[in-house]
């Protein structure tokens, strides 16, 4: 998923925490359940100044105990930084955007009437369901009490968890949802929209009228909170979050960027035509603004960015996120691959094709659990196993050069 860290969901990029939390010994200690007891009964008074009722605190706090393993998460820095190609090829692979156009499809009547209310269209508050859960189907197995109680009481950021776990306490006293089916990410985004417990109560909404905002196993309030979202956000009815455009050759790219918008008129000035070849106003109003975006540098594709695109970029803080659901969106419209290709000789994987590369390095024999299409330390070990045999370099990457190799 996603690496960045923003006020919805902060904690995709992280900073060691300090070396105490890091170490076993002290870190059990520091765990014992009376530590957490009396950490939540210094809370329970701020939590009433919360609109936490003192019956709602302890029916909702009563019997949990810490989770320690969540703070190796928040101390988790990825040893390995997957390259864009990588990122956008998971992200936005045929299968998700065959089920995105299978969603778009089933939930069209309730789409056409998301999309009258909050002026966002179909397409995109699809992608952001495929991208964020998997239209549902990876929310998260956290119980979010115990998440964000163990982080409001050990680790960093303490008091900014507190008032996500307040919020959490607050959701489940109105009865939006059920204690028990409240679970998410370990740092607390839960449902189909990977809502913060915070931003669920400022954005989340009731569409099918049955009196509770339902994140969790609602797929009609779902639709609706991210168009809610999208929409507070500044979407623009109506409007692109962008397009891909051919670069003039040797045009200089440097200080360009999402935040540095330009007239329309003003890159049609230096030669930026669209990926045809026609003049950008074919596309889209001369005087509107637009920031240059080259994720893979000058040589990869290159995309003018509008004002949607920082809308798409509000919901997790992170250019290449925001690209995955941009993209995804066009494709569930039934728009192609990006036209000019990454600059790499060796292209991602689709999640199908990680779970085959898993597949063929079991039958080789290596341990690696179940094939699961997530690429994590036991699958690249293998991987720079295997690559060595075969005189490539042994950097642990899921590709595709190493997929043909062993297929
Ligand atoms: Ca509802």
């Amino acid at each position: 998923m996603p690496i960045s860290r923003s006020h919805h969901r902060p904690f995709r990029s992280l900073h060691r925490l300090t070396a105490m939390m890091t170490i076993g010994i002290p870190c059990a200690a520091f765990a014992q359940s009376g530590d957490f007891a009396a950490c939540m009964q210094k809370l329970q008074p701020q939590a009433t100044r919360a609109g936490i009722s003192a019956q709602s605190f302890a029916r909702f706090t009563q019997g949990v105990s810490p989770d320690m393993s969540i703070l190796e998460k928040l101390d988790y820095q990825p040893e390995f930084r997957q390259p864009i190609w990588d990122y956008m090829a998971g992200l936005v692979d045929e299968q998700r955007i065959s089920e995105g156009r299978s969603n778009l499809s089933r939930y069209g009547n309730i789409l056409q009437r998301v999309s009258a209310q909050y002026g966002v269209d179909p397409a995109t508050v699809v992608a952001v369901w495929g991208v964020e859960s998997n239209y549902g189907q990876t929310q998260g197995k956290y119980p979010l009490v115990q998440a964000l109680g163990t982080l409001s009481c050990y680790g960093r950021r303490q008091a900014y968890f507190q008032k996500e776990f307040f919020a959490t306490l607050r959701i489940l006293q109105s009865g939006d949802i059920q204690p028990q089916r409240l679970v998410g990410s370990w740092a607390g985004a839960f449902g189909h929209t990977q809502f913060m417990p915070s931003t669920f109560e400022r954005l989340a909404v009731d569409f099918d009228g049955d009196g509770r905002r339902d994140l969790m196993d609602n797929a009609t309030d779902a639709l609706a909170s991210t168009a809610n979202f999208l929409a507070k956000g500044g979407w623009q009815t109506g409007q692109p979050w962008g397009f891909e455009v051919r670069l003039p050759a040797g045009m200089s790219t440097a200080g360009e960027g999402r935040r540095n918008k330009k007239s329309v008129s003003s890159w049609t000035a230096k030669g930026v035509v669209t990926v045809d070849g026609q003049p950008l106003d074919s596309r889209v109003s001369p005087s509107q603004k637009a920031g240059l975006l080259t994720p893979a540098g000058a040589t990869g594709p290159a995309f003018l960015v509008f004002r949607n695109f920082d809308v798409i970029y509000g919901y997790n803080a992170a250019e290449s996120y925001a690209l995955a659901i941009a993209h995804l969106s066009d494709r569930l419209r039934g728009g192609g691959a990006f036209a000019t290709p990454w600059p790499t000789d060796d292209p991602g994987l689709s999640r199908a094709e990680r779970m085959t590369l898993q597949k063929a390095l079991l039958a080789r024999g290596y341990d690696i659990g179940e094939p699961d299409g997530l690429i994590g330390s036991k699958t690249r070990d293998a991987i720079k196993t295997e690559q060595s045999k075969l005189g490539l370099t042994p950097d642990g990457r899921a590709g595709q050069k190493i997929l043909r190799a062993l297929q």
